[in-house]
This record gives C-alpha cells, structure tokens and sequence, in this order.
C-alpha cells in the first residue's frame, strides 16, 4: 500500500494506492469509526465488514436525497456518533457523496474517509470534494465542497462491478484524455474494457493517472473558477439528457461529449472530432443519438449552472487540450439542432 498526502486548499487528503479493503484498519479505527455502504456492496464483502459499526443503504441514485440523508443522520444519533467518529463511505458515486455531504454537516463536520468501489467513483466522483444529493430532477442541487480525510484505492473490487457500471466509468476517463492527457487517449484507443479487466496492474495504474489527472485540475481551482470547469466536458448537455431519458450517467455523458467535439470542429476548427467519437464508441457508449432537442434545451435554460442567457461550454481544440468557453445558448442550439 502507497501512501501518498495531497494537499487541496487548506486540507491534506490522504491517498492510498495499492489497498485492500481488508486492510481498511490501518487507516481507520474500527472503535471510533462508522461505514455507510449500500447492500450491494454490503452483500459481496460481508466479511471485510465484520467488526465495523455499519449503515446499510438501498442502491441507487433515486435514493440519493435529503431524505436518506436524514436517515444517515438518525442512524449517527443511535450509534452515539461524535467528534471524534470518523464517517466511511464504501461504494460508488452515490456512498461516497451522500457520506461527504452528511460528514459535512452532522456536529458542524466531522471526519470522512471514501473507499470507492466503482470505477467511476475511483476516477471521479470521490475526488475533488464535491459532494450533495439531488432535489428533483435536479441532479446535485444541494451540497458542500469539502474534501475527505482519506482515499482508499483497491482496484480489486472492480470484480464484482456490473458491465455497464466500466462504461459509466470509462466515459469519465475518456473525458479526462480529452481535456487534459493525449497520450492515455492513445493508450485507451490501443485498449479496451475487456484488456484492462485481466490487466490488474495497468487497471491500477489507469485508476491512479486519473486520481492524479483530477486531483491536479482541482488543486488549481478547488472552487471551479477557471480550470475546473473543465472537468465538465461532456456534462453540460449530458446533464439535461440524464434528466429526461432513460440514461446513465456515462451514457449521457458520451453523447455529450460527441456534441461537445462537433461544436469545437465548428467553432474552434478541432480537427479530431471522429477520433473522440470512435473512442466513446469502442468503450459501448453511444454518440450521436436521437433525442429531443426542444426538451432538451428547455432543460440547459433551467441549469443552475446557466449564467444568463450564456453557458460556459466546454470545447476541445485538440486532444489533451479542453478550453472553457462562453457561449450564448441560441448558438449552441443552433449547431447542436443540425446533427
Ligand atoms: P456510481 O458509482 O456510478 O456513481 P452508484 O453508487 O449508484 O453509482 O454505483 C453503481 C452501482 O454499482 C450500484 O448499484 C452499486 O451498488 C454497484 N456497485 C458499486 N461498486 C460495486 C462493486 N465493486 N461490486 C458490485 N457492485 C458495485
Ligand atoms: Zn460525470
């Protein structure tokens, strides 16, 4: 196991590389702390859990709301949870945002670590210190960026994910390739899901060029600013995809960042627009899709991220090179509506 302190804003986040959940009580203990997992997780690793003073969560993002969070809340009371407790977040997206938003609110904050046991939460969702729940069909509406105290990496758990839970992640590191890092695109269009699946150790070493990918990006710009809009490639349309139809988040992701490429070839003249597109493709998502783009729209002008009647768009001007745009909406809609 690697250790490793990284320093974002005025906390120093602990990051392990190479761990193994059963070795979780070396970095945590077990008397003073509290695991919120989901009982899918909670199911395949039954016996890492022994011990631990546990909360068991249904799986989904329908569930991740104030209400659960409440629940969480409740159930903090009942163990007799205080300062000195440190709250545990073992899943995907969903465990590790609803442990950060509740660990930063219950007695003012409290300790928080995250074990993330999807490839997207591994990538993403557990770095940066963005967490919250979604209110509606809001999605992360309501929220803090406050950054844990550890990070927990075992790559072995990706075993059990479900195959359409790698394409959610790998929409997140083909995102990253885009915008920041030209040679792991060239890698992942050499590669596949099912070449990194037997590789253990380029898997681990794929997990950790993103940690570190995202990390950097948020260090600059802990507050999204600047820089860390970046990071939004892909999401902007994607969000108000995911809202309305039946998608995944990667999925909705993926035909975002097929637009977003097509709107750099024809606003910043990005010449790779097709190689964007058979990479998503190559990892099972999809890209140009039918959807309906009046609904559609209706939903980027309700984004709370819309400044005015102008968005910041993320284009590419070449691989491994985002750039954080400010467009006026009807421009947007006037290109995107020609595909
Ligand atoms: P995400 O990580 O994609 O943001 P979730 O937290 O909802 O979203 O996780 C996606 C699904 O995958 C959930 O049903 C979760 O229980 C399941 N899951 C996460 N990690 C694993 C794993 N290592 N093994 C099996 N199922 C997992
Ligand atoms: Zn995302």
């Amino acid at each position: 196991m690697e250790k490793k302190k990284i320093r974002i804003g005025n906390t120093i986040t602990e990051y392990y590389f190479d761990a193994s959940l059963s070795k979780l009580g070396q970095v945590a203990d077990k008397k003073y702390s509290v695991i919120l997992t989901d009982e899918n997780i909670f199911n395949q690793y039954q016996k890492s859990f022994k011990g631990w003073n546990t909360i068991v969560l249904k799986p989904g993002e329908e569930y991740k709301i104030q209400q659960t969070a409440d629940g969480v809340i409740d159930s903090l009371i009942d163990m007799h949870a205080d300062r000195k407790t440190t709250l545990v977040g073992i899943g995907g997206g969903v465990i590790t945002d609803l442990a950060g938003y509740v660990a930063a609110v219950y007695m003012r904050g409290i300790r928080v670590g995250f074990v993330p046991t999807s490839l997207l939460a591994m990538v993403d969702a557990s770095i940066g210190g963005k967490n919250g729940i979604d209110v509606g069909v809001f999605k992360n509406l309501v929220g803090t960026i406050r950054q844990p105290d550890f990070l927990f990496f075992d790559v072995s758990l990706l075993k059990t994910l479900p195959e359409a839970e790698w394409q959610n992640g790998f929409a997140e590191i083909i995102k990253h390739a885009c915008i920041r890092d030209a040679v792991m695109f060239r890698e992942l269009a050499e590669k596949n899901i099912d070449w990194y699946r037997m590789k253990k150790a380029a898997l681990a070493a794929l997990v950790r060029r993103n940690v570190m990918l995202k990390t950097k990006v948020v260090q600059a710009d802990e507050t999204e600013q600047g820089d860390r809009k970046l990071l939004n490639f892909g999401h902007t349309l994607g969000h108000a995809l995911e809202n309305q139809f039946e998608l995944s988040h990667g999925q909705a992701v993926a035909i975002g960042m097929t637009y977003a490429s097509q709107l750099s070839a024809s606003m910043l003249g990005f010449r790779s627009a097709e190689k964007v597109v058979d990479l998503i493709a190559k990892y099972g998502l999809p890209t140009f899709a039918k959807f309906d783009k009046v609904k559609a729209f209706d939903v980027l002008l309700h984004d709370k991220k819309r400044e005015r009647s102008e968005i910041h768009y993320i284009l590419l001007q070449r691989i491994g090179k985002g750039v954080v745009q400010t467009l006026p909406i009807s421009e947007v809609k006037r290109i995107i509506e020609k595909f």
